[in-house]
């Protein structure tokens, strides 16, 4: 028989019909409610919210974290919503650097709170200002909280990770707005102890603890004194076995210290105790502690002055923050920041000159 090749009608180029692809994705999967994201009202947030719905907490603690408009807007919304809710907490804020034992103590802090006090909601949130460089988060994660991160009443979120310093702590104080209105009467905020991160901690706490642990004798070297000053409770851990003398001296050193600086404005005197996170020893003598915080600066009046102060510094900040993210962006400023950052680099004109010329660009003076 002849060869097909060799009929005048025969094109070597054709389209064969072939076989259709399989679809990306499982056609029957559509079926399945559960991969389908729903989306709530502001006011099916809200509500949620307000019965104590974790899933809602924190898809809309995800809102407030993001830093798409649509987003931010939704978010603010339910927090102003919820804020007539808030602000029954007592917020603790815990420092202390890298190993000194923040994880294992909040486990124990917080095991000890929702097992004696049964009406008790615990909330940790954390502020984490590696995350602004590595964009990964080395605080408030579930797994360093065993025993915390299944127990009912509690609810543990990682740091924000995106974003200034600045703008992780304002998400962190609205997040806080939030687990108040969902019913956690108990906050802790965690910071790692080593920048500016404390500042912005204490900026938002009812009582601030900061963490040590004994050294050599020489455990005041390198703790800057701003964070001594902030304290409202010092406390040392790993106070256990053969470490215990050790804590004990450091216990000394820091009570001498403390009688150095004048008397916080809060009236109290900052209390240096010992512990063990990992024995659960000395736990409850940190709660009652700050309980008679509580009460002492309920009687004094300095508990609502303290909260007033905070609310005006973020009222500050918000705004801070809100005119430079503005001003940064606007595309005249950015072209003319990168002409005059040039001009400054090749000695044309000087820094003042510079920076005046770009704020002349935004506020068309
Ligand atoms: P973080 O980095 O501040 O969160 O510290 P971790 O809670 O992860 O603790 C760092 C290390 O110190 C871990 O190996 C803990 O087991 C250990 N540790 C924490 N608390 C205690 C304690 O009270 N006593 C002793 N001996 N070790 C502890």
């Amino acid at each position: 028989m002849e060869h097909p090749e060799n009929d005048h009608e025969f094109h070597a180029l054709q389209v064969n019909e072939g076989t259709s692809d399989k679809p990306m994705i499982n056609p029957y999967m559509k079926d399945f409610k559960r991969f389908k994201k729903k989306t709530y009202t502001v006011n099916e947030y809200v509500e949620g919210i307000l019965k104590g719905n974790i899933s809602l907490l924190s898809q809309a603690v995800t809102l407030v974290e993001s830093s798409k408009y649509e987003h931010q807007s939704t978010a603010q919304e339910i927090i102003e919503k919820c804020l007539p809710y808030s602000g029954n907490s007592l917020r603790v804020g815990l420092t202390g650097v890298p190993g000194a034992g923040k994880s294992t103590s909040i486990d124990s802090f917080g095991m000890y709170l929702l097992e004696n006090k049964p009406n008790d909601k615990l909330a940790v949130l954390a502020i984490d200002p590696s995350s602004e460089v590595s964009k990964g988060s080395i605080l408030g994660d579930k797994t360093r909280m065993e025993r915390l991160s299944v127990a009912k009443n509690a609810f543990i979120r990682p740091s924000p990770s995106a974003g200034s310093l600045g703008g992780v702590a304002r998400k962190t104080r609205e997040t806080i707005i939030l687990c108040e209105a969902a019913g956690y009467n108990k906050i802790i905020i965690e910071t790692v102890g080593v920048g500016q991160s404390e500042t912005a901690v204490h900026s938002m706490v009812d009582f601030f603890l900061l963490i040590q642990l004994a050294g050599t004798g020489d455990e005041l070297q390198g703790i800057k004194r701003g964070i001594m000053e902030m304290a409202d409770g010092i406390i040392i851990n790993k106070a256990d076995g053969d470490n215990l003398e050790k804590a004990k001296l450091a216990q000394a050193h820091f009570r001498n210290a403390l009688h150095l600086f004048p008397l916080p404005e809060s009236g109290w005197s900052p209390k240096v105790l010992l512990y063990s996170g990992y024995y659960g020893t000395g736990i409850k003598e940190i709660w009652d502690m700050v309980d008679d915080y509580v009460n002492f600066t309920h009687k004094n009046g300095y508990f609502n002055h303290r909260r007033n102060e905070q609310s005006k510094y973020w009222m500050y900040e918000t705004i801070n923050e809100q005119l430079k993210s503005k001003f940064y962006n606007n595309p005249e400023v950015q072209s003319e920041l990168k002409n005059c950052e040039y001009q400054v680099l090749n000695s044309q004109i000087s820094s003042f000159i510079a920076a005046k010329k770009v704020l002349n660009t935004y506020f068309k003076e």
